[in-house]
C-alpha cells in the first residue's frame, strides 16, 4: 500500500469539478439524508462537503487515504457502479496526493470523531476529537503541487459552472437528499430533501418554471415514467433543458432525448423547447452503462419498445393542453 501517486491522481481529479462529484458521491454512498458543499474561487481555493452520513470508522480513517487493493464491483450488483470502474477506492487518496486535506468524521452518537490531515499526501495529524455524526472534508489548494495541472484551469466562472451543473443534477436524480451549494459567501442550490421532485425544479431553475411543469406519469410492463414536462406557454428554456434520470440515475440518451423532442415538437414550433426532468425506470438488464462511462450515456436493450413509449406518454399529456 502507498499514497496514491499524483501521475495516477490525474485521471481521478481533472479539476475542483471532479472532487465535488467524487466528495458528494462518498457522502451519497453512506446513506446522508444532508449534503453542504461549499467552494470558493471555484473551488480551487477550497472545497468542502459536509454530510450527516455513516462517518468513517477511525480504524479507516487514515486506510481511506491509501491505495486499496480491492475492488467494490465485485460485491456490487448495481450495474451504474460500474461508471467509476478504475476510481473505486482511488479517489480520496488522489485528491490527497494533489491537495491538502482535512477530515472530520464521526460514525457514533457519543460526539467523539476522528481528524486527520493530510498535505501532500503526507500525513499531518490524525487525533480523537468531538464531532457529530457524519463526515466533513475540506479539500485546500487543489493541484497546489502539481502546477502544470493547475495552469489547465479555467476561469473561476468555468469551474464553478462544471460544479453547479454536477449539483444541480444530483439534486434532481436525489429528490429525498437536502443539497445545498455556496460559492464564497453565494447560495447558488438549497433543497428541502423531502422526496419532491417539483420542489427541486422550483430550487432549479426558479419557481416560475417549476409552475410552469406538467407531471407526466406512464408505465407498460417493461417501463414506468415519472416526472414533469413545461407547458406550451413556457418559452424560456432551450435544448439543453432535459434532465432524464434512469432508475434514479442522472444519464445521457439521445434516443430518449429525441423522444421526448419529438413529442413536444408534434405539437409546438420547431424552435422552441421543453425543460423536461423524468425519471424511467426499468429492470437492470434492460440498460447498458458501459457505453461512455466518463459521459454518463447508457443503450436500453429495448430501445425499440421505449423511445416509442416515451414519446407517447409525453404527446398524450401535452395534447390535451394544446388543444
Ligand atoms: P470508494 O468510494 O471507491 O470506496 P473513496 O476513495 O472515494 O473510494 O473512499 C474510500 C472509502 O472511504 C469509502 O469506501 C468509504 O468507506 C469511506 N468514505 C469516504 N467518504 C465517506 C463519507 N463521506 N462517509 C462515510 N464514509 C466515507
Ligand atoms: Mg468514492
Amino acid at each position: 500500500e502507498h499514497i496514491a501517486n499524483q501521475i495516477a491522481a490525474g485521471e481521478v481529479v481533472e479539476r475542483p469539478a471532479s472532487v465535488v462529484k467524487e466528495l458528494v458521491e462518498n457522502a451519497i454512498d453512506a446513506g446522508s439524508t444532508k449534503i453542504e458543499v461549499t467552494v470558493e474561487e471555484g473551488g480551487l481555493q477550497s472545497i468542502r462537503v459536509t454530510d450527516n452520513g455513516s462517518g468513517i470508522d477511525p480504524n479507516d480513517c487514515t486506510a481511506a487515504f491509501y491505495r486499496h487493493a480491492t475492488s467494490k464491483i465485485e460485491h456490487s450488483r448495481d450495474l451504474f457502479h460500474i461508471t467509476t470502474l478504475g476510481f473505486r477506492g482511488e479517489a480520496l487518496p488522489s485528491i490527497a496526493a494533489v491537495a491538502k486535506v482535512e477530515l472530520v468524521t464521526s460514525s457514533g452518537d457519543e460526539g467523539l470523531g476522528h481528524r486527520v490531515v493530510i498535505e501532500g499526501g503526507k500525513l499531518i495529524a490524525d487525533e480523537t476529537i468531538a464531532a457529530p455524526r457524519g463526515t466533513d472534508l475540506i479539500i485546500r489548494e487543489l493541484f497546489y503541487n502539481t502546477p502544470a495541472r493547475l495552469k489547465y484551469m479555467k476561469t473561476i466562472q468555468t469551474e464553478l459552472g462544471h460544479i453547479s451543473d454536477f449539483m444541480y443534477r444530483m439534486a434532481l436524480s436525489h429528490p429525498q437528499i437536502a443539497f445545498s451549494l455556496r460559492h464564497n459567501s453565494n447560495s447558488l442550490l438549497q433543497t428541502v430533501g423531502n422526496g419532491d421532485l417539483l420542489q427541486v425544479i422550483a430550487a432549479v431553475y426558479g419557481t416560475q418554471a417549476a409552475k410552469a411543469m406538467l407531471p407526466i406519469q406512464a408505465e407498460n410492463l417493461d417501463f414506468q415514467l415519472h416526472g414533469y414536462i413545461s407547458r406550451p406557454e413556457w418559452t424560456r428554456s432551450n435544448r439543453n433543458g432535459i434532465s432524464t434520470m434512469v432508475n434514479g440515475r442522472y444519464i445521457r440518451n439521445f434516443g430518449v432525448n429525441q423522444a421526448i423532442q419529438r413529442a413536444y415538437h408534434t405539437l409546438l414550433p420547431i424552435n422552441r423547447f421543453p425543460l423536461a426532468v423524468f425519471d424511467l425506470r426499468m429492470h437492470p438488464s434492460l440498460v447498458d452503462v458501459n457505453v461512455h462511462p466518463a459521459k454518463l450515456e447508457v443503450r436500453f436493450s429495448k430501445e425499440q419498445e421505449l423511445y416509442p413509449f416515451v414519446e407517447q406518454s409525453i404527446y398524450q399529456v401535452l395534447r390535451q393542453e394544446v388543444l
